[in-house]
């Protein structure tokens, strides 16, 4: 079977297509019908199983297309260089589609950063530092949050990303669809889970 089996649109089937993905890898296969459904995911995947399409699938699902102002969708990711890798499999995946993605991380100046949140955003994908600083300067409104994903969760707790995860879920709103991923699953990241995820659906491969 391959992703006609999802009930994903033709814009994603498209996109997903030209990407030259023929057939879901297990991560994929198990997590996509998942996220759509609506489930909490605790997702325990190496990099290179195809995890970033996992999640980045069905929030373009449940994103659509532009609307409002305000984002509705946020990943966080350790670090400016995998927040890079996440907003390429968003704009691949996402091109037949008008959402707008935008990355942010620290080690370059806030502006140009600010502009395009002001200018509209969907879908943020960010390191948790910066989300912070933005968020506290007042750049970000944070309530059409629908969908949060931690990725590479094992990675941001040795990183001591603990306290920025942790003021971040006290500025979302309580009701929303939350995804996991991680390489490992170590007690750390269990206790993540448990503060983070309500019901998850366990998927591991
Ligand atoms: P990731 O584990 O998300 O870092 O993805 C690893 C690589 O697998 C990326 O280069 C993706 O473009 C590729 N990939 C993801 N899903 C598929 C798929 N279903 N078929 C073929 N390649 C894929």
């Amino acid at each position: 079977e391959g992703f006609e089996a999802f009930k994903l649109n033709r814009q994603l089937l498209n996109a997903v297509e030209e990407a030259g993905y023929t057939h879901p890898t297990p991560i994929q296969e198990k997590g996509i019908p998942l996220a759509l459904a609506g489930h909490d995911v605790l997702g325990i995947a190496q990099t290179g199983t195809g995890k970033t399409a996992a999640y980045v699938l069905p929030i373009l699902m449940k994103v659509k297309y532009a609307q409002g102002m305000h984002p509705r969708a946020m990943v966080l990711a350790p670090t400016r260089e995998l927040v890079m890798q996440i907003e390429e499999v968003c704009r691949q995946l996402g091109k037949y589609t008008d959402i707008r993605v935008v990355s942010l991380y620290g080690g370059i100046g806030p502006k140009t950063q600010i502009e395009q949140i002001e200018a509209g955003v969907d879908l943020i994908i960010s390191t948790p530092g910066r989300f912070m600083d933005l968020y506290k300067k007042g750049v970000i409104l944070t309530k059409e949050l629908k969908t949060m994903v931690l990725d590479e969760a094992d990675k941001m707790l040795d990183m001591g990303f603990m306290p920025q995860i942790r003021s971040i879920l006290e500025v979302i709103p309580v009701k929303r669809q939350n995804l996991l991923f991680s390489a490992t699953f170590s007690s750390k990241v269990e206790r993540l889970s448990t503060e983070f995820l309500e019901f998850p659906e366990r998927v591991e491969i």
